[in-house]
């Protein structure tokens, strides 16, 4: 079967695959009110997840991260890293979690296939980690870490969103966490979402400035890796760890897109700021489906806009990043 490939040459080998919206969380920029369910909502089941995996894995899909909301609330998480692991085309599985479950299970996920896992800690100041998320859970989050890094995991990375006003001065705490540590941090800039524009002006602080600081300190800008997709890659010889910046706003960011999306509900995403997801469900029911499956998303790919337009002011707004795992 031929490779999912856009009109503008892009490979799409990477799939972020949502298996839940719950989030037991209330992070300010993402569920400030927390999760509230719409309707009864039934997220893919372990079957259907092997049907999706199945076809993304026929069509050059190599790495699924498992996302959500939060993935590891799924009492079947454990299982969904064996369906992924079981399909021999998956070389990566990873996930993205607010460790919240971490510190019990990280073993227990390394085991099953697990081989990188994100982990958002927005703050090293834990008075600040709860304003920012709004649960008191710092220590248990970092015991998770800790855990993470001892259970054998190819990469761990933190994730934290860079927010004006709330976590701006922590990247010297930061840095001094990895010069010691092994640990990838990813700054992420924040993203523009239903909270509304208000939140986002009052908060969005450019990756630009952080990359002056890193570079005016001695990081060097590492050569793109196949799969680091839009990330910027700072290193420095000094310090274990790395920093990633990921800037959505910036130009060009769209030219490196390796990944596809499909939420929750088993909807497709072709970007992060796609209002509308297409339709899948109908034919992740049986393996039979498969070709069938195939066939629309390469019908689908030939769609793909060439970047999101954020620069033009259309934020094609997603209602929070939870509802189909960032
Ligand atoms: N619950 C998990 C977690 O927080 O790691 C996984 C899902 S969460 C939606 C995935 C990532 O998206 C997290 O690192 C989170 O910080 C980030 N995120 C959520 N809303 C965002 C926004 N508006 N802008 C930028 N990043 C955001
Ligand atoms: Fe939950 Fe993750 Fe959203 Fe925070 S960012 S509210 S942990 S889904």
């Amino acid at each position: 079967m031929s490779q999912l490939q856009d009109n503008f040459g892009r490979r799409f080998h990477y799939l972020r695959m949502s298996v839940t919206d719950v989030c037991n969380f209330k992070c300010s920029y993402c569920l400030p009110d927390g999760y509230h369910p719409d309707g009864k909502p039934k997220f893919l089941d372990l079957n259907e997840i092997e049907n999706l995996v199945g076809a993304f894995a026929e069509v050059g899909t190599q790495k699924i991260r498992i996302t959500g909301g939060e993935p590891t609330l799924r009492k079947d998480f454990t299982d969904i890293i064996r369906v992924v692991k079981a399909n021999e085309k998956i070389s990566t599985i990873a996930t993205t979690t607010n460790g919240y479950r971490l510190a019990k299970h990280a073993k227990e996920w390394f085991d099953a296939g697990l081989r990188r896992i994100n982990i958002s800690v927005d703050s090293l100041d834990p008075r600040m980690f709860y304003q920012i998320t709004g649960e008191n859970k710092f220590d248990d989050v970092m015991r998770g870490v800790d855990a993470a890094l001892a259970a054998g995991f190819e990469r761990v990375k933190i994730n934290a969103v860079l927010l004006k006003g709330l976590n701006d001065k922590d990247l010297p705490r930061f840095l001094h966490w990895i010069k010691h540590t092994p640990i990838d941090l990813r700054f992420i800039e924040l993203m523009e979402t239903g909270l509304g524009r208000d939140y986002f002006q009052q908060h969005h602080l450019a990756g630009s400035d952080i990359k002056s600081q890193l570079l005016q300190e001695g990081w060097t800008l590492d050569k793109a890796a196949i799969d680091d997709g839009p990330a910027q890659n700072f290193s420095h010889d000094e310090f274990k760890g790395r920093v990633g910046l990921i800037m959505p706003y910036e130009k060009n960011f769209c030219a490196s897109c390796n990944r596809l999306r499909v939420s929750a509900k088993g909807k497709l995403h072709l970007c992060l700021f796609t209002e509308h997801g297409v339709e899948l469900r109908d034919l992740l029911q049986q393996r039979a489906q498969r070709d069938e499956l195939i066939t629309r998303l390469h019908g689908q790919l030939q769609t793909k806009k060439e970047t999101h337009y954020l620069h033009d002011g259309i934020t094609g707004i997603t209602k929070h990043l939870a509802s189909i795992g960032g």
